[in-house]
């Protein structure tokens, strides 16, 4: 006899499966994982097994679904509507298909496997070959009619191919394909409504409406799976048989279904599967494995709510829900602040998981999430896992709404969030140790300072060995410290020093770009450099001041300001001066409309031998022209080089001036008299 405690546990499970079959089955809206519920059905079914005195007809162990809801016409089912047994692994595979050897007294069996929809299962009835009735499983015995809405979805057949039958009724399942499901989302958010939480209890959700109109307003699917009544029509041998037969008679059957002789051959269906499950435009969780011929699926029978001969071999569980214990942050490494879920941890996808991320604080504010909420967390495939949204009616009030930190967790400077972008900034790119190691590898490469020797390995030694915290402790190397390191000789250190030494007279766009200014890319550089002759004056100019230069809009001139507002990047700029770097033009900057080539466009194509192709636009550039990469009308000059290509031919066809590498050099060398040697260019 069972003491008290097992008495009440068992009053309890049932209790609580009855209050999620209802969210479930009748609302659409369930509170707790597929996970969560499994685990206190099997924990009911244990100890039903256990006390077979305990077990009672109404127990959720019995019973199929929830009851039908109000508002909708009820149908009685003529054959009841079961669910089916379910395995999570090989071994209870095996069971399960030794069980049923058993029974058949050890007789060979073909058996099919078919993706199992995560959908909603209806009931089709065509009289003399019209449709005539759909209903909802509902508990099993009693569904709803929703004949309107099916009728709605195109791939019912409303009148079957062939010589109509006098009855049929056939299963399928109806689901919200994935990419229905993302646009009804996106349409929420533009709306500012609350998102859906997944395709099944939305789909579900619009199959269960009371007016038609909605359904047929989202594109609903059905793949037809199970033949339950032929009435006096001769019925097929087996359930792959009737795939076929269902199909001939117009219905969407999965092509995707397959018929196996062997567990090994449904085994690595179910792999293939589970690895591709992401490659389908529908949710799909697991693979239905039925023994295939009709007269050994007789003899095996139903126990409970569930056929013998079939059993749905489950994939992991891709959502989960558990609670957010707290909401931390990672600094990029281009200093956004991205902040992620610290959860209480939970298996999703067959892993545990104890972080997830929540992208930005607009998102967490869109979809209300609170820390201390239950929350649903989803991961498929190998993405990141994501937070979906909070279950607001787990809420206790306990919840704290969240908000970003003032100042970046990883330095202490103060957080930025530009206009017009999702994320906040951590503005101190040049000693926030999150940012360091990428703006390092910058600094060093090629088309900034062109440190040769310093490649990404070293970078991260120097960092590492505490030996650069700041750019400018480039220049502060020694040599002696630099032969501590492993793998390191006389000759790589010299080389290093030697390039590190060089650098300190790049031109001034190039430090600039080398500073790592979020939007400052070499051709902003270049813009600025026109404009400023130092890097000082830069720091002091003014938002306005920035905008009002060509091809520099709001969102660079903020970045730019913003740099110069922070103490640890003027400290660097600092530190370089003294290290002697180079920080300013060495040629007077003069009004750009005073220079000899304003107002005249250059294209520059082809290989140069004395020079890349970008230095010669910087020289075009810094003589008052504009270089652009392709030939119009408006171009004056086409510079080209080697295997120039197809812009030698534009340049032809509509007449402009081509020259040759000697030409453009002598150009450079004395630009105002070549150009009066070319008056045709003027344009
Ligand atoms: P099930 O979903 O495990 O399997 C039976 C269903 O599979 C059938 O009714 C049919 O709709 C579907 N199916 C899809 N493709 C099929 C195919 N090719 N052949 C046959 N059937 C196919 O069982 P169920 O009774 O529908 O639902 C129970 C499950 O629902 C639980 O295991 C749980 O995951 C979920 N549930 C969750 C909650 C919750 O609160 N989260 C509550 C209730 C139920």
């Amino acid at each position: 006899m069972p003491d008290d405690s097992v008495i009440r546990r068992v009053a309890e499970l049932r209790e609580q499966l009855n209050y999620h079959n209802h969210r479930y089955y009748v609302l659409d809206h369930p509170v707790i994982s597929d996970y969560e519920y499994d685990r206190l059905f099997q924990e009911l079914k244990e100890l039903e097994d256990q006390y077979p005195e305990l077990v009672a007809p109404d127990s959720p162990t019995h019973r199929v679904g929830g009851d039908p809801a109000e508002g909708f016409v009820q149908v009685e089912h003529r054959h009841t509507m079961l669910s089916l047994g379910n395995v999570f692994n090989d071994e209870s595979l095996e069971a399960w298909h030794r069980r049923v050897k058993n029974l058949l007294d050890d007789a060979e069996f073909s058996m099919t496997c078919e993706l199992k929809i995560d959908g909603l299962a209806v009931s089709l009835v065509y009289v003399d070959g019209v449709f005539v009735q759909g209903a909802t499983r509902g508990n099993g015995t009693v569904g709803e009619n929703v004949t309107d809405n099916l009728r709605t979805i195109r791939s019912i057949p409303l009148m079957l191919q062939g010589q109509p039958l006098p009855y049929l009724e056939v299963r399928g399942e109806v689901y919200m394909p994935v990419e229905e499901f993302r646009r009804l989302n996106r349409e929420q958010e533009e709306r500012g409504g609350q998102t859906y939480a997944n395709p099944r209890n939305t789909g579900a959700g619009t199959i269960r409406q009371l007016d038609p109109k909605v359904t047929a307003s989202r594109n609903m699917q059905i793949w037809v799976y199970s033949l339950n009544d032929a009435g006096n029509s001769p019925y097929p041998s087996g359930q792959w048989e009737t795939l076929e037969w269902l199909q001939s008679l117009g219905f969407r059957v999965n092509p995707l279904n397959r018929l196996c002789n062997t567990l090994d051959e449904v085994k690595d269906y179910y792999r293939e599967w589970v690895g591709k499950r992401h490659d389908l435009p529908y949710e799909v969780d697991g693979v239905v494995v039925k023994v295939n011929p009709f007269n050994f699926q007789n003899s095996l029978g139903v126990v409970g709510r569930e056929p013998r001969w079939a059993t749905a071999y489950k994939f992991p569980a891709e959502r989960a829900v558990t609670r957010l214990k707290e909401i931390g942050i990672n600094v990029g490494r281009t200093g956004s602040l991205n902040p992620y879920a610290i959860l209480e941890p939970v298996i999703v996808s067959g892993a545990t998981v104890q972080h997830a991320s929540l992208h930005n604080e607009e998102d967490i504010r869109r979809k209300d999430i609170r820390v201390g909420d239950w929350v649903t967390v989803e991961r498929a495939g190998e993405v990141i896992p994501q937070v979906v949204g909070p279950i607001r009616e787990r809420r206790t009030g306990e919840e704290v709404d969240f908000s970003m930190p003032e100042a970046c967790p990883e330095c202490g400077t103060g957080v930025v969030k530009p206009e017009g972008e999702a994320m906040h900034r951590c503005p101190n790119s040049s000693s926030c140790p999150a940012q360091f190691f990428e703006l390092l590898k910058h600094f060093v490469s090629r088309g900034a300072m062109d440190m040769d020797g310093l490649g990404e390995q070293w970078c991260r030694i120097l960092i590492d060995k505490g030996f650069v915290n700041t750019v400018a402790d480039l220049y502060y190397l020694e040599k002696g410290s630099l032969l501590e390191l492993d793998r390191m000789g006389d000759r790589l250190a010299t080389k290093i020093l030697d390039n590190i030494e060089a650098s300190k007279t790049r031109p001034l766009p190039r430090i600039l770009f080398a500073l790592g200014i979020t939007h400052v890319g070499a051709e902003v550089a270049e813009l600025l450099t026109q404009r400023f002759a130092s890097v000082d004056q830069m720091a002091q100019a003014a938002d306005e001041d920035l905008i009002g230069i060509d091809g520099i809009g709001p969102k660079i001139a903020e970045s730019i300001y913003d740099y110069f507002q922070v103490e640890g990047n003027l400290a660097v700029i600092e530190k370089l001066r003294e290290a002697g770097v180079k920080l300013h033009h060495d040629i007077q900057i003069v009004d750009p409309t005073d220079l000899p080539w304003h107002g005249l466009t250059f294209v520059v194509t082809g290989t140069l031998s004395t020079m890349t192709r970008r230095e010669a636009e910087s020289r075009i550039k810094a003589l008052g022209g504009s270089a652009t990469s392709s030939v119009t009308r408006k171009t004056a000059y086409l510079v080209a080089g080697n295997s120039p290509g197809s812009k030698l031919d534009t340049a032809n066809r509509v007449g402009t001036t081509v020259l040759d590498e000697e030409a453009f050099t002598s150009l450079l060398e004395s630009p105002l008299e070549a150009l009066q040697a070319l008056p045709e260019a003027q344009a």
